[in-house]
Protein backbone atom coordinates (compact mmCIF):
# COMPACT_ATOMS: atom_id res chain seq x y z
CA UNK A 1 0.00 0.00 0.00
CA UNK A 2 3.20 2.17 -0.02
CA UNK A 3 2.42 3.76 -3.16
CA UNK A 4 -1.17 4.38 -2.34
CA UNK A 5 -2.56 7.16 -0.83
CA UNK A 6 -4.90 6.43 1.60
CA UNK A 7 -8.07 8.60 3.30
CA UNK A 8 -5.80 9.56 6.33
CA UNK A 9 -3.21 11.12 4.33
CA UNK A 10 -5.61 14.51 3.42
CA UNK A 11 -8.42 16.36 5.56
CA UNK A 12 -11.21 16.69 2.85
CA UNK A 13 -13.04 20.07 4.78
CA UNK A 14 -15.24 21.78 2.50
CA UNK A 15 -14.00 19.17 -0.49
CA UNK A 16 -16.53 16.98 -2.89
CA UNK A 17 -15.34 13.79 -2.22
CA UNK A 18 -17.31 10.93 -4.55
CA UNK A 19 -16.44 7.72 -2.66
CA UNK A 20 -17.17 4.18 -4.62
CA UNK A 21 -18.44 2.07 -1.94
CA UNK A 22 -19.72 -1.40 -2.36
CA UNK A 23 -23.55 -1.31 -1.08
CA UNK A 24 -24.51 -4.30 -3.12
CA UNK A 25 -26.67 -5.47 -0.47
CA UNK A 26 -29.61 -7.88 -0.39
CA UNK A 27 -32.83 -6.50 -0.24
CA UNK A 28 -36.21 -8.35 1.30
CA UNK A 29 -39.55 -8.86 0.30
CA UNK A 30 -41.00 -6.01 2.67
CA UNK A 31 -38.56 -3.83 1.01
CA UNK A 32 -36.03 -3.24 3.59
CA UNK A 33 -32.02 -3.66 3.55
CA UNK A 34 -32.02 -7.63 5.02
CA UNK A 35 -28.48 -7.82 5.59
CA UNK A 36 -26.46 -4.31 6.24
CA UNK A 37 -22.47 -5.83 6.55
CA UNK A 38 -21.60 -3.84 3.85
CA UNK A 39 -23.09 -1.07 4.25
CA UNK A 40 -21.78 -0.89 8.01
CA UNK A 41 -18.42 -1.91 6.05
CA UNK A 42 -18.30 1.54 4.69
CA UNK A 43 -19.09 3.44 7.81
CA UNK A 44 -15.72 4.19 8.94
CA UNK A 45 -15.06 5.70 6.10
CA UNK A 46 -17.83 7.66 5.44
CA UNK A 47 -17.75 8.75 8.80
CA UNK A 48 -14.23 9.91 8.53
CA UNK A 49 -14.85 12.02 5.88
CA UNK A 50 -18.43 13.77 7.64
CA UNK A 51 -16.20 14.72 10.45
CA UNK A 52 -13.54 16.06 8.03
CA UNK A 53 -16.46 18.55 7.14
CA UNK A 54 -16.31 17.12 3.30
CA UNK A 55 -19.51 16.81 1.14
CA UNK A 56 -20.04 13.29 0.80
CA UNK A 57 -21.50 11.67 -2.63
CA UNK A 58 -21.68 7.86 -2.66
CA UNK A 59 -21.68 5.81 -5.40
CA UNK A 60 -22.60 2.05 -5.91
CA UNK A 61 -24.65 -0.88 -7.61
CA UNK A 62 -26.51 -2.82 -6.54
CA UNK A 63 -27.42 -6.17 -8.80
CA UNK A 64 -27.81 -6.30 -12.33
CA UNK A 65 -29.83 -3.88 -14.19
CA UNK A 66 -30.17 -3.81 -17.51
CA UNK A 67 -28.30 -0.55 -18.27
CA UNK A 68 -30.87 1.40 -19.52
CA UNK A 69 -32.11 3.65 -16.85
CA UNK A 70 -33.77 3.86 -13.71
CA UNK A 71 -35.22 0.09 -12.47
CA UNK A 72 -37.45 -0.26 -9.37
CA UNK A 73 -36.01 -3.54 -8.40
CA UNK A 74 -32.21 -1.88 -8.38
CA UNK A 75 -32.96 1.27 -6.86
CA UNK A 76 -30.84 2.05 -4.23
CA UNK A 77 -33.96 3.88 -2.25
CA UNK A 78 -33.69 0.83 0.68
CA UNK A 79 -29.96 0.79 0.78
CA UNK A 80 -30.48 4.99 1.40
CA UNK A 81 -33.35 4.17 4.21
CA UNK A 82 -30.80 1.89 5.99
CA UNK A 83 -28.01 4.22 5.60
CA UNK A 84 -30.05 7.06 6.64
CA UNK A 85 -30.75 4.84 10.16
CA UNK A 86 -26.81 3.90 10.66
CA UNK A 87 -25.02 7.36 9.96
CA UNK A 88 -28.43 8.90 12.15
CA UNK A 89 -28.47 11.51 9.24
CA UNK A 90 -30.63 12.67 6.06
CA UNK A 91 -29.48 11.15 2.93
CA UNK A 92 -30.35 12.74 -0.32
CA UNK A 93 -30.52 10.03 -2.90
CA UNK A 94 -29.64 11.49 -6.80
CA UNK A 95 -31.70 9.74 -9.43
CA UNK A 96 -29.30 11.52 -11.96
CA UNK A 97 -25.63 9.68 -11.51
CA UNK A 98 -24.22 12.94 -13.80
CA UNK A 99 -24.88 15.99 -15.65
CA UNK A 100 -26.41 19.13 -14.81
CA UNK A 101 -29.37 17.99 -12.50
CA UNK A 102 -26.83 15.45 -10.42
CA UNK A 103 -24.27 18.95 -10.25
CA UNK A 104 -27.06 21.16 -8.87
CA UNK A 105 -27.76 18.31 -6.44
CA UNK A 106 -24.40 18.44 -5.55
CA UNK A 107 -23.85 21.98 -5.55
CA UNK A 108 -26.57 22.58 -2.71
CA UNK A 109 -24.58 20.11 -0.50
CA UNK A 110 -23.31 21.77 2.88
CA UNK A 111 -20.10 20.86 4.41
CA UNK A 112 -21.06 17.25 6.26
CA UNK A 113 -23.54 16.01 3.87
CA UNK A 114 -23.98 13.47 2.17
CA UNK A 115 -25.70 12.34 -1.35
CA UNK A 116 -26.21 8.99 -2.90
CA UNK A 117 -26.42 8.96 -6.32
CA UNK A 118 -28.79 5.64 -7.65
CA UNK A 119 -27.33 2.60 -8.98
CA UNK A 120 -24.10 3.72 -10.69
CA UNK A 121 -25.24 0.42 -13.59
CA UNK A 122 -28.53 2.28 -14.79
CA UNK A 123 -26.33 3.88 -16.90
CA UNK A 124 -24.50 1.51 -19.33
CA UNK A 125 -21.39 3.27 -19.51
CA UNK A 126 -20.43 2.35 -16.16
CA UNK A 127 -19.63 -1.24 -17.01
CA UNK A 128 -17.47 -0.33 -20.17
CA UNK A 129 -15.43 2.13 -18.09
CA UNK A 130 -16.46 4.63 -20.60
CA UNK A 131 -13.54 7.38 -20.17
CA UNK A 132 -16.42 10.45 -20.85
CA UNK A 133 -18.83 8.98 -18.11
CA UNK A 134 -15.80 8.87 -15.90
CA UNK A 135 -15.31 11.51 -16.58
CA UNK A 136 -19.10 13.27 -16.38
CA UNK A 137 -18.80 11.54 -12.77
CA UNK A 138 -15.15 13.05 -11.22
CA UNK A 139 -16.79 17.07 -12.60
CA UNK A 140 -19.26 16.20 -9.54
CA UNK A 141 -16.20 15.87 -7.56
CA UNK A 142 -12.46 17.52 -6.00
CA UNK A 143 -11.43 13.81 -4.91
CA UNK A 144 -12.24 10.17 -5.12
CA UNK A 145 -12.48 7.78 -2.37
CA UNK A 146 -12.55 3.73 -3.05
CA UNK A 147 -13.93 1.56 -0.81
CA UNK A 148 -15.46 -0.79 -2.72
CA UNK A 149 -12.85 -3.62 -2.20
CA UNK A 150 -15.95 -6.18 -3.37
CA UNK A 151 -15.55 -4.47 -6.72
CA UNK A 152 -11.77 -3.63 -7.08
CA UNK A 153 -11.30 -6.82 -9.73
CA UNK A 154 -13.66 -4.76 -12.00
CA UNK A 155 -12.41 -2.26 -14.16
CA UNK A 156 -15.28 0.27 -14.50
CA UNK A 157 -16.08 4.01 -14.35
CA UNK A 158 -16.74 4.35 -11.10
CA UNK A 159 -14.01 1.76 -9.33
CA UNK A 160 -11.41 2.88 -11.68
CA UNK A 161 -12.07 4.98 -14.65
CA UNK A 162 -12.50 8.09 -12.73
CA UNK A 163 -9.70 7.68 -10.82
CA UNK A 164 -7.71 9.37 -14.16
CA UNK A 165 -9.39 12.80 -13.30
CA UNK A 166 -9.19 13.26 -9.64
CA UNK A 167 -6.48 13.04 -6.76
CA UNK A 168 -7.54 9.51 -5.23
CA UNK A 169 -7.38 7.99 -1.97
CA UNK A 170 -7.90 4.24 -0.79
CA UNK A 171 -10.83 4.33 2.15
CA UNK A 172 -10.57 2.26 4.79
CA UNK A 173 -11.78 -1.24 4.04
CA UNK A 174 -10.10 -0.96 0.90
CA UNK A 175 -6.88 -0.44 2.91
CA UNK A 176 -7.47 -3.14 5.33
CA UNK A 177 -8.80 -5.67 2.76
CA UNK A 178 -5.39 -5.26 0.72
CA UNK A 179 -2.95 -4.61 3.72
CA UNK A 180 -4.14 -7.95 5.61
CA UNK A 181 -4.36 -10.02 2.09
CA UNK A 182 -1.03 -9.24 0.16
CA UNK A 183 0.14 -9.50 4.16
CA UNK A 184 -0.36 -12.97 4.54
CA UNK A 185 0.55 -13.83 1.04
CA UNK A 186 3.86 -11.68 1.23
CA UNK A 187 5.24 -12.75 5.10
CA UNK A 188 3.01 -15.55 6.39
CA UNK A 189 3.63 -16.41 9.56
CA UNK A 190 4.45 -20.42 9.12
CA UNK A 191 3.63 -22.98 9.46
CA UNK A 192 0.89 -21.56 7.05
CA UNK A 193 -1.73 -23.82 6.32
CA UNK A 194 -4.36 -23.16 3.82
CA UNK A 195 -7.29 -25.00 3.50
CA UNK A 196 -9.49 -25.14 -0.23
CA UNK A 197 -12.86 -26.83 -0.53
CA UNK A 198 -15.63 -25.57 -2.35
CA UNK A 199 -17.39 -26.84 -5.57
CA UNK A 200 -14.57 -27.45 -8.33
CA UNK A 201 -11.20 -27.49 -9.18
CA UNK A 202 -11.48 -25.36 -12.45
CA UNK A 203 -12.72 -22.48 -10.09
CA UNK A 204 -10.09 -22.74 -8.14
CA UNK A 205 -6.78 -24.07 -9.95
CA UNK A 206 -5.19 -20.57 -10.14
CA UNK A 207 -5.71 -20.18 -6.41
CA UNK A 208 -4.18 -23.63 -5.94
CA UNK A 209 -1.30 -22.89 -8.16
CA UNK A 210 -0.57 -19.81 -6.33
CA UNK A 211 -1.10 -21.28 -3.13
CA UNK A 212 1.30 -23.91 -3.58
CA UNK A 213 4.49 -21.07 -3.89
CA UNK A 214 3.35 -20.03 -0.47
CA UNK A 215 1.98 -22.52 2.26
CA UNK A 216 3.65 -25.67 4.11
CA UNK A 217 0.53 -27.18 4.05
CA UNK A 218 -2.45 -27.44 1.76
CA UNK A 219 -5.84 -29.09 2.77
CA UNK A 220 -8.13 -29.70 0.57
CA UNK A 221 -11.71 -30.72 0.90
CA UNK A 222 -15.35 -29.69 -1.09
CA UNK A 223 -16.47 -31.17 -4.05
CA UNK A 224 -12.86 -30.41 -5.58
CA UNK A 225 -11.09 -33.37 -3.66
CA UNK A 226 -12.60 -36.03 -5.80
CA UNK A 227 -10.78 -34.72 -8.88
CA UNK A 228 -7.96 -34.82 -7.13
CA UNK A 229 -8.63 -38.47 -5.48
CA UNK A 230 -9.25 -39.42 -9.11
CA UNK A 231 -5.78 -38.57 -9.84
CA UNK A 232 -4.47 -40.58 -7.38
CA UNK A 233 -6.41 -43.16 -9.32
CA UNK A 234 -9.09 -44.22 -6.69
CA UNK A 235 -13.02 -44.31 -7.73
CA UNK A 236 -14.98 -41.88 -6.37
CA UNK A 237 -18.62 -42.84 -7.73
CA UNK A 238 -20.53 -40.33 -8.80
CA UNK A 239 -19.46 -37.29 -6.84
CA UNK A 240 -18.65 -34.41 -8.17
CA UNK A 241 -15.96 -34.59 -10.21
CA UNK A 242 -14.20 -33.31 -13.53
CA UNK A 243 -12.26 -35.90 -15.84
CA UNK A 244 -10.66 -32.90 -17.89
CA UNK A 245 -8.90 -31.42 -14.93
CA UNK A 246 -7.34 -34.70 -13.51
CA UNK A 247 -4.03 -34.06 -15.13
CA UNK A 248 -3.84 -30.36 -13.86
CA UNK A 249 -4.76 -32.00 -10.44
CA UNK A 250 -2.22 -34.60 -10.97
CA UNK A 251 0.56 -31.30 -12.19
CA UNK A 252 -0.55 -29.91 -8.43
CA UNK A 253 0.10 -32.68 -6.46
CA UNK A 254 3.75 -33.15 -8.35
CA UNK A 255 4.45 -29.41 -7.68
CA UNK A 256 3.41 -29.85 -3.73
CA UNK A 257 6.04 -32.94 -3.75
CA UNK A 258 8.55 -31.33 -5.35
CA UNK A 259 8.22 -28.10 -3.08
CA UNK A 260 7.63 -29.63 -0.26
CA UNK A 261 4.27 -28.34 0.55
CA UNK A 262 2.25 -31.03 2.40
CA UNK A 263 -0.87 -31.65 0.46
CA UNK A 264 -3.64 -33.23 2.42
CA UNK A 265 -6.72 -35.25 0.96
CA UNK A 266 -9.81 -36.75 1.95
CA UNK A 267 -9.17 -40.25 3.94
CA UNK A 268 -12.82 -41.19 4.55
CA UNK A 269 -16.05 -39.08 3.16
CA UNK A 270 -20.13 -39.01 4.20
CA UNK A 271 -21.37 -40.75 0.79
CA UNK A 272 -24.88 -40.40 -0.10
CA UNK A 273 -27.32 -41.85 -3.04
CA UNK A 274 -28.73 -38.66 -3.84
CA UNK A 275 -28.04 -35.10 -3.51
CA UNK A 276 -30.57 -34.42 -0.97
CA UNK A 277 -30.38 -33.63 2.59
CA UNK A 278 -32.35 -36.72 3.47
CA UNK A 279 -30.69 -39.11 1.54
CA UNK A 280 -29.32 -42.35 2.41
CA UNK A 281 -25.61 -41.72 3.68
CA UNK A 282 -22.54 -44.10 5.02
CA UNK A 283 -18.89 -42.91 6.15
CA UNK A 284 -16.83 -44.72 4.11
CA UNK A 285 -12.82 -44.99 3.19
CA UNK A 286 -11.96 -42.97 0.31
CA UNK A 287 -10.23 -46.77 -1.41
CA UNK A 288 -14.03 -47.98 -0.98
CA UNK A 289 -16.01 -45.46 -2.33
CA UNK A 290 -19.64 -47.24 -3.91
CA UNK A 291 -20.15 -46.43 -7.77
CA UNK A 292 -23.47 -45.02 -7.07
CA UNK A 293 -22.74 -42.95 -4.42
CA UNK A 294 -21.80 -40.07 -3.52
CA UNK A 295 -18.88 -37.71 -1.84
CA UNK A 296 -20.79 -34.46 -0.15
CA UNK A 297 -18.55 -33.86 2.99
CA UNK A 298 -15.19 -34.78 3.94
CA UNK A 299 -15.61 -37.35 6.85
CA UNK A 300 -15.17 -37.35 10.56
CA UNK A 301 -11.84 -39.48 10.36
CA UNK A 302 -10.43 -36.81 7.69
CA UNK A 303 -11.76 -33.67 9.64
CA UNK A 304 -9.97 -34.54 12.75
CA UNK A 305 -6.77 -34.76 10.65
CA UNK A 306 -7.69 -31.22 9.21
CA UNK A 307 -8.40 -30.15 12.71
CA UNK A 308 -4.90 -31.08 14.08
CA UNK A 309 -2.91 -29.71 10.80
CA UNK A 310 -4.67 -26.57 11.45
CA UNK A 311 -3.93 -26.59 15.26
CA UNK A 312 -0.16 -26.38 14.44
CA UNK A 313 -0.48 -23.54 12.24
CA UNK A 314 0.77 -19.75 12.59
CA UNK A 315 -1.59 -18.24 9.87
CA UNK A 316 -4.39 -19.97 7.96
CA UNK A 317 -6.26 -18.86 4.69
CA UNK A 318 -9.56 -20.71 4.55
CA UNK A 319 -11.73 -20.53 1.10
CA UNK A 320 -14.56 -22.78 -0.14
CA UNK A 321 -16.19 -24.99 2.23
CA UNK A 322 -15.26 -28.67 2.81
CA UNK A 323 -19.03 -29.95 2.26
CA UNK A 324 -22.50 -28.94 1.13
CA UNK A 325 -22.79 -27.02 4.14
CA UNK A 326 -26.21 -26.08 3.21
CA UNK A 327 -27.82 -29.00 3.73
CA UNK A 328 -27.28 -30.28 7.61
CA UNK A 329 -26.86 -33.66 6.93
CA UNK A 330 -23.31 -32.57 5.64
CA UNK A 331 -21.95 -29.92 7.41
CA UNK A 332 -20.17 -31.54 10.05
CA UNK A 333 -16.81 -31.44 7.52
CA UNK A 334 -17.23 -27.69 7.25
CA UNK A 335 -17.72 -27.40 10.80
CA UNK A 336 -15.08 -29.41 12.35
CA UNK A 337 -12.74 -27.30 10.47
CA UNK A 338 -14.42 -23.75 11.17
CA UNK A 339 -14.75 -25.17 14.91
CA UNK A 340 -10.27 -25.79 14.49
CA UNK A 341 -9.45 -22.38 12.42
CA UNK A 342 -11.60 -20.96 15.36
CA UNK A 343 -9.78 -22.69 18.46
CA UNK A 344 -6.47 -21.38 16.80
CA UNK A 345 -5.79 -18.25 18.99
CA UNK A 346 -2.10 -18.22 18.22
CA UNK A 347 -2.86 -18.13 13.91
CA UNK A 348 -3.64 -15.09 12.24
CA UNK A 349 -6.71 -16.84 10.37
CA UNK A 350 -8.09 -15.28 7.14
CA UNK A 351 -11.36 -16.37 5.28
CA UNK A 352 -12.35 -15.26 1.92
CA UNK A 353 -15.04 -16.42 -0.42
CA UNK A 354 -18.82 -15.93 -0.05
CA UNK A 355 -19.79 -19.59 0.94
CA UNK A 356 -16.80 -19.95 3.28
CA UNK A 357 -18.41 -16.42 4.75
CA UNK A 358 -21.77 -17.81 4.95
CA UNK A 359 -20.43 -20.99 6.79
CA UNK A 360 -18.48 -19.22 9.38
CA UNK A 361 -21.46 -16.87 9.70
CA UNK A 362 -23.82 -20.49 10.21
CA UNK A 363 -21.76 -21.57 12.89
CA UNK A 364 -21.61 -18.10 14.59
CA UNK A 365 -17.78 -18.42 14.74
CA UNK A 366 -16.92 -15.32 12.36
CA UNK A 367 -16.03 -13.16 15.74
CA UNK A 368 -13.21 -15.46 16.36
CA UNK A 369 -11.06 -15.16 12.95
CA UNK A 370 -8.90 -12.23 12.44
CA UNK A 371 -10.56 -11.56 9.05
CA UNK A 372 -13.33 -11.78 6.80
CA UNK A 373 -12.63 -10.93 3.95
CA UNK A 374 -15.90 -9.00 2.26
CA UNK A 375 -14.81 -9.51 -1.78
CA UNK A 376 -15.22 -12.54 -2.46
CA UNK A 377 -13.92 -12.27 -6.15
CA UNK A 378 -11.47 -9.55 -5.88
CA UNK A 379 -9.77 -11.58 -2.56
CA UNK A 380 -9.23 -14.48 -4.75
CA UNK A 381 -7.67 -12.75 -7.72
CA UNK A 382 -5.68 -10.97 -4.73
CA UNK A 383 -4.84 -14.25 -3.42
CA UNK A 384 -3.92 -15.64 -7.40
CA UNK A 385 -1.38 -12.69 -7.52
CA UNK A 386 -3.69 -10.89 -10.34
CA UNK A 387 -3.52 -7.23 -10.09
CA UNK A 388 -6.90 -5.50 -9.28
CA UNK A 389 -7.78 -2.78 -11.21
CA UNK A 390 -9.48 -0.70 -8.57
CA UNK A 391 -6.32 -1.27 -6.26
CA UNK A 392 -3.87 0.07 -9.56
CA UNK A 393 -6.05 3.14 -10.52
CA UNK A 394 -5.31 4.68 -6.98
CA UNK A 395 -1.09 4.38 -7.60
P1 LIG B 1 -16.61 -19.88 -1.94
O1 LIG B 1 -17.84 -19.08 -2.28
O2 LIG B 1 -16.31 -19.87 -0.48
O3 LIG B 1 -15.44 -19.48 -2.79
P2 LIG B 1 -17.36 -22.02 -3.73
O4 LIG B 1 -18.35 -21.11 -4.37
O5 LIG B 1 -16.18 -22.42 -4.49
O6 LIG B 1 -16.92 -21.43 -2.30
O7 LIG B 1 -18.09 -23.40 -3.32
C1 LIG B 1 -19.18 -23.44 -2.48
C2 LIG B 1 -20.09 -24.56 -2.87
O8 LIG B 1 -19.43 -25.81 -2.96
C3 LIG B 1 -21.19 -24.75 -1.85
O9 LIG B 1 -22.42 -24.38 -2.42
C4 LIG B 1 -21.14 -26.24 -1.50
O10 LIG B 1 -22.41 -26.82 -1.40
C5 LIG B 1 -20.37 -26.81 -2.66
N1 LIG B 1 -19.73 -28.09 -2.31
C6 LIG B 1 -18.89 -28.33 -1.30
N2 LIG B 1 -18.56 -29.63 -1.25
C7 LIG B 1 -19.21 -30.25 -2.26
C8 LIG B 1 -19.30 -31.60 -2.72
N3 LIG B 1 -18.62 -32.56 -2.11
N4 LIG B 1 -20.07 -31.85 -3.78
C9 LIG B 1 -20.75 -30.85 -4.39
N5 LIG B 1 -20.72 -29.57 -4.00
C10 LIG B 1 -19.96 -29.26 -2.95
MG1 LIG C 1 -19.22 -19.25 -3.93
Amino acid sequence: MADIKTIDDANFAGKRVLVRVDFNAPVGDDGAVSDDTRLRAALPTINKLIGDGARVILTSHRGRPAGTGYEEPFSLGPIARRLQELLDRDIVLSSELVGPVARETVDAMENGDVVLLENIRFDAREKKNDPEFARELADLADAYVNDAFGTAHRAHASTAGVAEFLPSYAGYLMEREVATLTGMLDEPKRPFVAILGGSKVSDKIKVIDALLDKADTLIIGGGMCFTFLLAQGKSVGTSLKEEDWVERAAAMTEKARERGVSLLLPVDVVAADAFANDARTEIVSVDDMPADMMGLDIGPETAELYAEAIAMAKSVFWNGPMGVFEMPAFEAGTKRVAEAVAANEAADTIIGGGDSVAAVNQFDLADQMTFISTGGGASMELVQGEALPGVEALR
